[in-house]
């Protein structure tokens, strides 16, 4: 059997995959079986930040590696302690938990604001509002979370205790509040899966506000915003504002499975012993990677993803075939009057891997992609847009 067939034969079937066999990568290039090279524009979904096999990321995991490769969560271990001291450092935010994914980082935080609003104010105050349109994972809490019907279909009943409003809808939030005890609103700030859409500004001040004035927790799921993919550390600081609980995973540990949940000031005391735990959850592998990435995550990489992003915006706003270009940093969108599948496909033939959202084209590339092969991906994308 060829690869294609072992794995339509052996894999569930839960992804339709393009027709490449991936077999290496360096940096933002990657070959696939036949030797053919293709930059990308994705990063494995927002995850290799440093692109692939990065030399300084894969010495830090290797030198961990051959160390300590697990060890359970009864002892202290150094990578997860170091790290968890400087995501704190860089961020604000006062303790970290971590765990293996997105999903999981999610519902240790809807856990702990369901937890800390049951110890303050009884266990009726439970609702979590998000937002229609959001993504916040697979797990049938966060599916309940996540507000698009087209992932809840054929798997009711979801964990009841959420409830979805309009991104915008001020009114529809003090309607929920008036009808039930919310503990917490929960959102994405640049919606990824749902067409890397940013939330209006003014609207995030006032759900901030909204929150801080009625002791309800606001929970910012940065797992496709953070790690610096925004041009900012955190996508909360380009909004400046300070959330309660932020969730990280994606980019965090440049491609090896690690989730974060942040706690600020309110909530860092919230779990206590027997709360909450993972087998894997701080994994010293993967810490070590996330500690040799978010080292180089400073202000002169973030001045260069903003440097970079100017330029994708520069040159594919109002190009020919170009609707629109939405998102921040190197977390792109773009509309295409052409459909984003052939648009997709016409850059593939050409060398060039992007992503999707909904009906756009979706730009996540390595954010120390170099500029040469920047102008080249934008070339084609730019040309594929364009026939
Ligand atoms: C990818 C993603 C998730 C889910 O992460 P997994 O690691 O796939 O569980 C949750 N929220 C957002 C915003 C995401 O982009």
């Amino acid at each position: 059997m060829t690869l294609t067939e072992l794995d339509k034969t052996y894999v569930a079937g839960t992804y339709s995959r393009f027709p490449l066999e991936i077999v290496e990568g360096s940096g933002c290039l990657v070959r696939d079986s036949g030797g053919r090279e293709y930059i990308d524009m994705g990063s494995g979904i927002a995850v290799n930040t440093f692109g692939f096999a990065d030399s300084r990321w894969a010495a830090a995991v290797t030198a961990q590696l051959s160390k300590l490769q697990h060890m359970s969560n009864l002892y202290y271990t150094e990578p997860c302690a170091v790290l968890a001291k400087m995501l704190c450092e860089k961020t604000g935010m006062k303790k970290v938990f971590f765990s293996n994914s997105g999903a999981e980082a999610n519902e240790c935080a809807i856990k702990t604001a369901r937890k800390y609003s049951a110890d303050k104010y009884g266990e009726l105050r439970h609702t979590i509002i998000t937002l229609e349109n959001s993504f916040h994972g697979r797990t049938i809490t966060t599916l309940a979370a996540t507000g698009q019907a087209q992932f809840h279909r054929d798997f009711k009943p979801l964990t009841p205790g959420f409830a979805h409003v309009k991104p915008g809808d001020i009114r529809a939030v003090e309607e929920i509040m008036g009808t039930c005890g919310v503990a917490a609103i929960m959102i994405e700030l640049i919606q990824g899966e749902g067409g890397v859409v940013p939330l209006d500004s003014g609207f995030v001040n006032e759900l901030a506000q909204i929150a801080r004035e009625n002791d309800i927790l606001l929970i910012c799921d940065e797992i496709q915003t953070g790690s610096g993919r925004t041009g900012k550390l955190l996508a909360s600081m380009n909004y400046g504002i300070t959330p309660d609980i932020v969730t990280a995973a994606k980019g965090l540990a440049g491609g090896l499975p690690l989730g974060a949940t942040l706690f600020g000031e309110k909530t860092a005391g919230v779990l206590g012993p027997g709360d909450h735990g993972s087998t894997f959850g701080g994994n010293p592998v993967c810490c070590a990677g996330a500690v040799s990435i978010l080292e180089r995550i400073d202000d002169e990489l973030l001045r260069e993803v903003r440097s970079k992003s100017d330029y994708i915006f520069g040159e594919l706003s109002g190009a020919e075939g170009v609707s629109a270009v939405t998102g921040m940093g190197l977390m792109l969108g773009i509309e295409t009057k052409k459909s984003a599948q052939d648009v997709l496909s016409a850059c593939m033939e050409r060398g060039v891997l992007v992503l999707t959202a909904k009906n756009r084209i979706r730009l996540l590339p390595p954010l120390n992609i170099p500029f040469d092969l920047l102008k080249k991906a934008v070339g084609v994308i730019k040309s594929a847009c364009a026939e």
